[in-house]
């Protein structure tokens, strides 16, 4: 099966030929869409080379694309597709709403109960706030800590992402938000603590991810939050917890799991129940300053803050599904699947590795410790390409960039499954891959 004289290049050439003999449907479509939409494309990390699938439905665990093809779902719409793309609950209530009006201008029945259940879960809620995305949750989050502190500066982290304009991998963006930022480097302790007391006196927030998601599926180390929590609270610096993704890796939120209580903590994705959804939360005397009826009230609009299918399909999500059986089922599911890609890597002697916490993984081909964005970079990314376009011809919908994400409908079998065409792939291109340092 091993091909030794293989060229990376050339062999993602001969995949792309067979990628768009299977997809002529996709293919045609995104020719198409460069008419209208730059590059046929309106979301950055949906493109892809040569060009990305076009997805027609889902039921289940599984999205079927416009030439017919079936996959099982391993994307999981970047963690937001928790419930899978079908949930009975989930979609007789979106289909209730649909029946009963949906752009009321008015408080609903919804709001305060989704509040309600945030708050009452997770330990750092105290009161919480709805917007629309959460890219729009951190922004609100840092000028909310500006406006309390009356301090400038954001301190991030190198590689971070905490939304489309936010994003702070490969030296960031010109489209970034212009928030004062210094950056630190994820899990560094000492150099981390040395600039937050420099920058103390400037510091309106920490922000970071407990376990990057979007900068490669690396978890904080334990004594790093603490040193977080303990340096902001000397200070007065708020400390923001980005649990976006993070948030469905326990059921107490990863903040509950790991036993800290950051400042603020903005929320997204999956709690709209897979509809548009946004949240930041958090102390009570910060939040209490967005009462509008109070003097000194911070004002925080929005036309769809409380966007009805969001409030309600998330409502049903989170306390009908979501129970802490089912996400601790699908956590330890994506444990074992972590454990089963990392041990067919070790067998074979590859420098790769498989980083995340519970359903939330990613693929990495470097030989060494990944602990930081930084050492994620080292990897040849035509590598993690050649695998996404294998492991879709194979029907298994993976990402560019080697994130996992599962949903609560995938089972051991689909795992199973999905194991058996990572070994294939590692077998059939041994010769390209990096081996173990
Ligand atoms: N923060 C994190 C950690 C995220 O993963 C994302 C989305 N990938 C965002 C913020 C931004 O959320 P949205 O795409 O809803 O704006």
């Amino acid at each position: 099966m091993d091909r030794p004289n293989l060229e990376i290049d050339a062999a993602i050439a001969e995949a792309h030929g067979r990628f768009l003999k299977a997809n002529p449907k996709s293919a045609a479509r995104h020719e198409g869409a460069k008419r209208a939409l730059p590059g046929g494309n309106t979301r950055a990390v949906l493109w892809y080379e040569p060009f990305p699938l076009t997805l027609t439905g889902g039921e289940g665990c599984r999205v079927t694309d416009l030439d017919g093809n079936t996959y099982v779902d391993f994307v999981s719409e970047y963690t937001a597709g928790l419930y899978g793309h079908s949930n009975a609950k989930i979609a007789a209530t979106i289909k209730s709403i649909a029946d009963s009006g949906w752009v009321l201008g008015g408080p609903n029945p919804y709001e305060a109960r989704l509040g309600q259940a945030i708050v009452d879960r997770y330990p750092a809620i105290e009161r919480v706030r709805f917007c629309n995305s959460g890219t729009e949750a951190n922004l609100m989050a840092l000028s909310t800590a500006r406006a309390v502190t009356g301090r400038k500066s954001i301190l991030a982290f190198d590689g971070g992402y905490h939304g489309g304009i936010l994003t702070f991998a490969h030296g960031g963006s010109p489209l970034n938000a212009p928030y004062p930022f210094i950056f630190a480097q994820y899990n560094d302790l000492e150099g981390t603590a040395t600039l937050i007391r420099q920058h103390a006196g400037d510091l309106a927030a920490v922000i970071l991810e407990p376990m990057m998601g979007g900068g490669g599926c690396i978890a904080a180390e334990p004594e790093f939050l603490a040193m977080l929590r303990e340096e902001t609270a000397k200070a007065g610096i708020i400390l923001i917890f980005d649990e976006v993704m993070a948030s469905r890796l326990s059921y107490r939120g990863y903040h509950g799991m790991a036993g800290i209580k950051p400042d603020m903590i903005s929320l997204g994705k999956y709690i709209g129940g897979g509809c548009s959804f946004g949240a930041f939360g958090g102390r009570a005397d910060i939040l209490d300053r967005f009462d509008p009826g109070r003097p000194d009230s911070f004002g925080h609009g929005g036309t769809f803050n409380n966007n009805v299918f969001s409030m309600a399909a998330g409502l049903t999500g989170f306390t009908e599904v979501l129970t802490e059986e089912a996400l601790n089922r699908m956590n330890a599911l994506g444990e074992e699947l972590r454990a089963g890609m990392n041990a067919l890597i070790a067998a074979r002697g590859i420098g790769a590795v498989v980083t995340g916490v519970g359903s939330i993984m990613n693929l990495h081909f470097v030989a060494g410790e990944v602990t930081s964005p930084h050492d994620a970079e080292a990897g040849d990314p035509r590598l993690l390409h050649l695998w996404q376009i294998e492991s879709l011809l194979k029907r298994q919908y993976v990402t560019p960039r080697g994130m996992i994400a599962l949903s609560l409908p995938i089972g051991r079998a689909e795992i199973v499954a999905f194991l058996d065409v990572f070994a294939e792939f590692l077998d059939s291109y041994r010769s390209v891959l990096p081996n173990r340092e």
